[in-house]
C-alpha cells in the first residue's frame, strides 16, 4: 500500500504541514520530544536554518510535550566531535532556547562514548550502538535533503540511522572488517578512530537496519519532515557547502521515511537545475547507487518506496 507523503512549498508552513500530515498524533501531554536535527558544521551555510523549524517547537508545546533539539557526535575529530563542541556549534547556528525556544541536548552520553547497545534482528546487524539521549517518548526527525558521496543523497533514513548512531555505532556501519587486509593488526574498535572501509552498498544497508532498530524503540510515536532547500552536493558534516543543485523545492512530511526519502529524490530530480540528467545524485556521485538503502529499508518493512503525494 502506499504511504501518505504530504508537500508544500511554502518554506514557511512547517507548521501547518505538520498538522496536515496528523503529526500531532505522536504527542501525549507530558512527552519529552526529541527534534532530532543536523546543527551543520562550522563554515556550512546549507544546514536549515533555526527560524525555518522554530514553529515546530510551538505545536510540541501546544500539545504538552517537552521538545529538545538533539543529534549524537560524529566519529572523525571536529566540532561536531564531543559533547561540548557539539553544543557550542548548535548554539553559534541559532539553536538556542531564546531563538527558537527549545534546548539542545546532544545525544552522547559522555560517560560512555559506545553508546547504547540493543539487540535488532536484521541481515546484518545483530546489535545497534545508539546514542542514548535521544530516546525518549516521541521523536521528529528533521532532515535537510541534499547530496552524499557515499550514500548519493543525505535524507531522513540517513539522519535517523547514522545521524544517532553512538561514535561505535558509526565505526560498526562504516567498516567492513571480514574483508579488511588491516583487520590483524587494526585498534579501531578499542580506539574508535574514523574508518571508511565500508563499500557504499554496505553502508547504506546498515544505515537502513540503524534506522529500523532505532525507529522501532519509538514504536509509533516517531515522524519525518524533510526540506528540500539549499541542496548542495555535498552534506552538512562538511565546513563548505556547493551551490544548490536545485531551486528550493518545498517541505515534505510522513510516518514513512523510506516514502519521504523517494518522493524527496523524485521531486529533486524532477526539478530544473544546474545538474543536468535523469538522476541529479548519480550524476554529481555516480559510484553511489542511492537507491540500495530505500531498497534494504523496504525488505525489512522500514517502509515502502510506493507513496502518494499530497499536495497542501
Ligand atoms: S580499518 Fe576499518 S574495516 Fe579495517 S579492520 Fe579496522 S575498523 Fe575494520
Amino acid at each position: 500500500m502506499a504511504s501518505k507523503v504530504f508537500f508544500t512549498k511554502e518554506l514557511d508552513q512547517a507548521a501547518e504541514l505538520f498538522d496536515r500530515a496528523s503529526l500531532r498524533t505522536l504527542i501525549s501531554k507530558g512527552d519529552q520530544v526529541a527534534l532530532k536535527i543536523h546543527f551543520g558544521e562550522p563554515g556550512n551555510h546549507a544546514y536549515i536554518k533555526p527560524e525555518r523549524v522554530k514553529p515546530l517547537v510551538r505545536k510540541v508545546r501546544d500539545l504538552g510535550g517537552k521538545p529538545f533539539w538533539t543529534d549524537a557526535n560524529t566519529l572523525y575529530k571536529g566540532k561536531r566531535s564531543n559533547n561540548e563542541s557539539h553544543l557550542q556549534t548548535a548554539h553559534n547556528h541559532g539553536y538556542t532556547m531564546n531563538r527558537t525556544g527549545a534546548d539542545v541536548i546532544i545525544a552522547d552520553d559522555p560517560d560512555n562514548v559506545r553508546g547504547l547497545a540493543i539487540s535488532v534482528n536484521y541481515p546484518l546487524c545483530n546489535k545497534i550502538h545508539v546514542a542514548p539521549r535521544a530516546l525518549v517518548q516521541a521523536m521528529l526527525v528533521i532532515t535537510h535533503f541534499k547530496g552524499h558521496e557515499l550514500t548519493g543523497f543525505g535524507g531522513a533514513l540517513k539522519n535517523l540511522g547514522m545521524g544517532l548512531g553512538s561514535k561505535l555505532g558509526k565505526l560498526k556501519m562504516h567498516q567492513d572488517c571480514p574483508n579488511c587486509p588491516e583487520v590483524k593488526t587494526c585498534k579501531k574498535n578499542q580506539t574508535l578512530e574514523s574508518c571508511w572501509v565500508g563499500s557504499s552498498p554496505l553502508v547504506q544497508q546498515k544505515i537502513a537496519e540503524y534506522a529500523a532498530g532505532i525507529a522501532a524503540q519509538f514504536k509509533s510515536k516517531i515522524g519525518f519532515i524533510s526540506f528540500i532547500t539549499d541542496v548542495s552536493e555535498n552534506c552538512d558534516c562538511y565546513a563548505h557547502n556547493s551551490a544548490p543543485i536545485v531551486p528550493d523545492i518545498g517541505i515534505l512530511a510522513s510516518f514513512d521515511p523510506v516514502a519521504l526519502d523517494q518522493a524527496c529524490v523524485d521531486l529533486v530530480n524532477q526539478s530544473e537545475g544546474r545538474i543536468k540528467g535523469p538522476d541529479k545524485f548519480r550524476t554529481i556521485w555516480p559510484e553511489a547507487d542511492w537507491s540500495i538503502q530505500l531498497k534494504h529499508a523496504e525488505s525489512i518493512d522500514l517502509g515502502s518506496r510506493k507513496y502518494e503525494l499530497i499536495k497542501i
